[in-house]
This record gives C-alpha cells, structure tokens and sequence, in this order.
C-alpha cells in the first residue's frame, strides 16, 4: 500500500486545476467515473486506466439528476470508508468527491438531451436516467479533462449513449469500454447485488445462464433474434424470474430491434428481483 495518503479533493476548481497540472507534467491522464460502493467491478476499471495512463482520477458521485423520483437515490449503498481504502492500496493519484450542491447548485438548469440510442430499453422504464447520465458524464468530461475515460458494459447502453454523445459533441476524451466482472457463479457484480434476499440472490443466477445460452444458441447457427429472446425469457422464468422488464436481442450499435443476427449484436436483459432492479448483456457475435 502507498505510504502517502490519498489526495481527495471535493471542489470543481481544485479537479481541474490538479488535472490541467498533471496533463501538464506530460502525464497521461485516465478517469473512472463511479456512485462508491465500490466492488471488484469498479477497480477493474482503475486497473484497466492504470495500465495505460501515468495519472488516474477516481469520481465518486450519486448523481441525483439520473434516479427517477420513486427510485433509490436515498437508498442507494454509500460505503466511503472502504471505498478509500480500496482505492489507496490501488495507488489511485486523486479522487474527486463533490457535494452534491458543489455540481448542482441553486439554479442549476441546463442539461444534455441525450443521444437517439438512450430511447429504447431503460428509456422506457427510467425515462430521465439518461438525461441524468449524459449530463453528469460531460460535465465529468470538463472538469477532469481527461485521456481517456473507462466505463464497465455491464452498463451497455449507458455506454452506448456516452460514445454517441462523445462523438455528436466533439469530445477529446477517448472513451474505453471494459469487460463485465462476475461473481464465481455468473452473476454480474452491482452495488444494488447487497439489496437481494437470500432466495432472489439464487434465482439472480439466471441473467447469466440466460446470457450464456443466448451466445451459445448464436454460435450453434441461430440467426433469428426472436428465438435467442424466447430461451432466454423461459431460463428467467423457469428460475422464478418473473418481473422481466426486457429480455431481447438488438443491434448492438443503435439498440434498434432486427429480426435476424447478421451484424454486431447484443443480448440485453432488465429484471426486477424483490424492490432490487438488475441488468446484464452479453455481446452475440463478437469477433
Ligand atoms: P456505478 O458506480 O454503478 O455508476 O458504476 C461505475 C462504473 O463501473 C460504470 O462504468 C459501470 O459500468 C462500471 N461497472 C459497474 N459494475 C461493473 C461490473 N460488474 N463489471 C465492470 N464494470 C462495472
């Protein structure tokens, strides 16, 4: 574990003076944005920034603006302690730990409408999530103006939207999708994981046995996105998973619906367990 302790800093101002000092020492700059509650997810992410930049910056925020109003914002996980732990034995150079008034003070009003491919999917079940996410991430973007910034695909869409907002407004910032980090038996590693009871926590096993048997259908010769939906929505249900909020096969691109698997697809699942909501993905024909 580094002897110094690690350098946190709660101002707009102070960010990004520390990063525009750092760029300017010549150093690489990688950021990870996160809400804490940090999990084995989270610090791959870190390592993953690590390993091509010479300077990383840890965010933590619970954005309030991307919870709907009956959603979990005041119950959202907040375990600072460890998560400063976590992130000083990884050598992480600054974590940026804002108010919340210090990024949405009185007054605050403008936000960014967010690409076309925040429409479907959690669109419809969180209708502002996105508006909330894009907005955050860009403002993010101008505060740590960093290299290159990492995000997890555990969150396919929201990744999607970032890289279309990045590219639709010009943002220098490259952006680095990392791979889903799982528990031994599958299940995609979440803050929200904690929240499940003992039995929903079992039956969460079968977003990933889903997945799975999607991608093993596509590579046995599968092409209709219609079947690939079906199996997967009868593992769910045959698991006790019986809230499924979507369990479908689209371009993995626009997220727009296809009928047949013959381009870059993915396999997108959002289940309610309990008042616990989960996601998870898995990309079908990767090469
Ligand atoms: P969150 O704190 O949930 O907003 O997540 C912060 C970042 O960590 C996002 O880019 C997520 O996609 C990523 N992330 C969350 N869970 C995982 C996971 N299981 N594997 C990889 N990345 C993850």
């Amino acid at each position: 574990m580094p002897d110094v302790p690690i350098q946190i800093i709660r101002t707009a101002s102070d960010i990004r003076h520390g990063i525009l000092a750092a760029r300017h020492s010549g150093k690489r700059i990688g950021l990870v944005p996160t809400m804490g509650a940090l999990h084995e997810g989270h610090l791959s992410l870190v390592r993953a920034a690590q390993k091509v930049c010479e300077f990383v910056a840890v965010t933590i925020f619970v954005n309030p603006a991307q919870f709907g109003p009956n959603e979990d914002f005041d119950k959202y996980p907040r375990t600072i302690d460890e998560d400063l732990e976590a992130l000083h034995e990884l050598g992480v150079d600054v974590v940026f730990m804002p108010e919340r008034d210090e990024l949405y003070p009185k007054g605050f009003s403008t936000y960014v409408l967010p690409p076309a491919v925040a429409d479907p999917l959690e669109g419809q079940y969180r209708p502002e999530h996105f508006r909330g996410v894009a907005t955050i991430v860009l403002k993010l973007f101008n505060l740590l103006p960093a290299d290159v910034a990492f995000f997890g695909q555990k969150d396919f869409q929201q990744c999607q939207v970032i890289r279309h907002m990045a590219e639709d407004l010009n943002v220098p910032t490259e952006i680095q999708v990392c791979p889903i980090i799982r528990e031994p038996d599958g299940l995609a590693m979440s803050s929200r994981n904690r929240y499940l009871s003992p039995e929903d926590r079992v039956r969460a096993v079968a977003l990933s046995q889903a997945l799975d048997e999607a991608v093993r259908q596509v590579q046995g010769g599968t092409i209709e996105s219609s079947a690939v939906a079906e199996r997967m929505r009868d593992i769910l249900l045959k698991a006790g998973v019986n809230k499924i909020d979507y369990a479908v096969v689209v371009d993995a691109d626009t997220l727009g619906a296809i009928d047949q698997i013959d381009r870059p697809a993915v396999a997108l699942i959002a289940v309610r367990l309990g008042s616990t909501r989960l996601i998870d993905n898995a990309l079908l024909n990767a090469e």
